[in-house]
């Protein structure tokens, strides 16, 4: 199998942090140097998983798994290390020359998909030099420009023309050897009832929908002339799941990180426009899906959000909802209300980016002066029975929001404003929602693999572990343990760790040296099989054990060597048994053996 290049490898672990992609996938707490959650590995209630940004490492107690940044995307993600390598160079911006090769390794699924993506990329590229290049794109080109798009913001989120052709795509895919089956799969392009494959977004600007990551895994081609219908997406395919993929994503991370802040628009260009005025931190949901997932996902990154949809009644009703699903998260959720009939496209290209800024920096509200503000539309304030129905609107409102303490702000705010007691008003409030299954159930985290706790751990696989965590704190211990015990580990995971570890230590080696090299070629030897990286992550993140003279390591190694005894006894009472093919061979082996013993005593 070709082999990606050592530095490559290096280089796309250095450019990912950790703690970041975990963070996106895991809710993690600080605790002392480590951080801390929910293991995505197995299902528990309290935090076993710890993550090390100092060593790049994370470690579930509770499971086993651990790894570091490549394991993490290959178990979380279920690719093989050449897709992996892949994937999180895409998202570090670095370019593997040739691409990664080692389609060998791959199950029939991991093909499948492999091959959707690759196709996704090609797609992309080829709409985008239809754009930027053709004359074909032209007229796409010319939409994008009369909005005031330009050519940067094009092409940082790599917006594409399909030719107004039947068989463009298909052709394209066809001459690069994909199965069109696989693409029809895809969402790439479609198949009529004779069987006949034609293109899906022809005539239409194409936005590439790239995961979290930012390999493009669907599109969303919008008509610009009067063909219906309007808007073309990918629908939910192998790679494709709405409810979990936000446009503009990877483009908004590192300002989203850096702002703690994300905006929330309703479509692809509002996405470009808000960019291009200088606020990247900008996504929004596909269609009008925005889900409970995407509310948890960007509670990982963020502590505000500020929703920034359309101006119009449709547009007010779709906030509300959103907020709800924002609610159950601890951010600060905002609402930029926008003039009647405009949304953040219109705004921009009407009023300008500093404008823009000026609006954002001005305008944003609360939710519930949100509330207040759309609720007391049309209502005379200054009579008392409208009075009173707004206020039993806002109650109704508010008591449609999950959280507790949030209630309660509210209510406090609304009986400040009218001047009335808090606790009458609580009374007042609707009791139908509160508390009831109304609420959007939060996805869970699908458990990858479920184990045994360790908790009754024999003592010599304890032993083992010991041993290893006493090598990797320094080169004499490996060469004491190596010349002790040699490789008569019972467990065969520990032994192909110390075989490494006995590799690469020299008889001279220093421990500064140790300490530079031993690291990072153990991290190597395991990246490619999860089973080693795990149980290395399990005990490297292992507390050190305070007293490491030799006594100890020789009362671990005892442990070991007579556990050995025990099992080599164990074999040879099994071995008669097992070696003989049927009953009948039993019983003649089991015949001679009286036999001799017979002969024995009559000696
Ligand atoms: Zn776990």
């Amino acid at each position: 199998m070709p082999r990606i290049p050592d530095e490559v490898i290096a280089e796309v672990k250095q450019a990912t942090d950790i703690v970041d992609l975990i963070s996106e996938r895991v809710e993690l707490k600080k605790q002392g140097h480590r951080l801390v959650g929910l293991c995505p590995f197995h299902s528990e209630n309290s935090p076993s998983f710890s993550v090390s940004p100092e060593k790049g490492m994370y470690h579930c107690f509770g499971c086993g798994a651990g790894g570091n940044v490549f394991t993490f995307v290959m178990e979380t993600e279920g690719l093989s290390f050449p897709e992996t390598i892949e994937r999180l160079a895409t998202r570090a911006n670095i370019a593997i020359e040739g691409g990664v090769a080692g389609d060998e390794q791959l199950t029939q699924d991991q093909l499948v998909r492999k091959q959707m993506r690759d196709a996704h990329r090609v797609v992309a590229e080829l709409y985008y030099e239809v754009l930027m290049k053709t004359e074909a794109g032209e007229v796409g080109l010319t939409y994008l420009r009369d909005r005031g798009l330009t050519e940067t913001t094009i092409t940082q989120y790599k917006i594409g023309y399909a030719p107004d052709q039947r068989r463009f795509t298909v052709d394209s895919l066809e001459r690069r050897g994909f199965d069109l089956e696989v693409m029809v799969e895809a969402g790439l392009i479609s198949k009529s009832r004779a069987g006949e494959y034609f293109d899906r977004f022809e005539g239409r600007v194409v936005f590439p929908i790239a995961d979290r990551d930012g390999t493009i895994v669907g599109f969303s081609g919008r008509a610009i002339d009067d063909r219906k219908p309007k808007y073309v997406n990918t629908s939910d395919t192998p790679l494709f799941n709405k409810s979990e993929l936000l446009f503009g994503f990877p483009q908004a991370r590192a300002a989203m990180r850096k702002q703690k802040r994300v905006f929330l628009v309703e479509g692809n260009v509002d996405v470009l426009q808000v960019a291009q005025a200088g606020t990247s931190e900008v996504v929004a949901s596909l269609g009008t899906a925005f889900s409970a997932g995407h509310a948890r996902a960007l509670s990982r990154m963020v502590d505000e959000v500020v929703i920034c949809y359309d101006g119009d009644d449709a547009g007010q009703a779709a906030t509300l909802k959103v907020v709800r699903l924002l609610e159950a998260y601890p951010l600060d959720v905002q609402v930029l209300p926008l003039p009647e009939k405009t949304d953040p496209d219109d705004y921009i290209r009407t009023n300008g980016a500093e404008q823009w800024q000026r609006f954002v920096d001005a305008e944003r509200l609360s939710v519930l002066d949100f509330m207040n503000r759309t609720l007391r539309r049309g209502k005379n304030m200054n009579r008392e029975g409208e009075r009173i129905r707004f206020i039993e609107s806002m109650l109704e409102e508010i008591s449609k929001t999950d959280n507790s303490i949030r209630r309660d702000l509210y209510i406090k705010k609304l009986a400040d404003e009218f001047e009335l007691p808090a606790a009458t008003l609580a009374s007042r409030m609707p009791r139908t929602a509160k508390e009831t299954s109304r609420r959007e159930p939060m996805p869970e985290p699908e458990p990858v693999r479920k184990r045994a706790t360790k908790s009754n751990e024999s003592r010599w696989m304890k032993a083992e572990k010991l041993l290893l965590r006493a090598m990797l704190s320094g080169p004499e211990r490996v060469r004491y343990v190596r010349d002790r015990l040699g490789l008569s580990y019972q467990d065969e995971v520990h032994r192909m760790l110390a075989t490494a570890l006995y590799e690469v230590v020299s008889e001279d080696m220093t421990l500064e040296e140790f300490e530079q090299v031993v690291p990072p070629f153990m991290e190597r030897h395991c990246n490619e099989r999860p089973e080693y990286a795990n149980r290395y992550a399990e005990v490297r993140l292992m507390a050190a054990p305070d007293e490491l003279g030799e006594e100890v390591l020789d009362e671990y190694i005892k442990v070991i060597n007579s556990y050995e005894e025990q099992r080599q006894i164990e074999r040879a009472k099994r071995e008669i048994a097992h070696d003989a093919e049927s009953i009948v061979d039993q019983a003649s082996k089991l015949q001679e053996l009286i036999n001799r013993s017979r002969r024995l005593r009559e000696r």
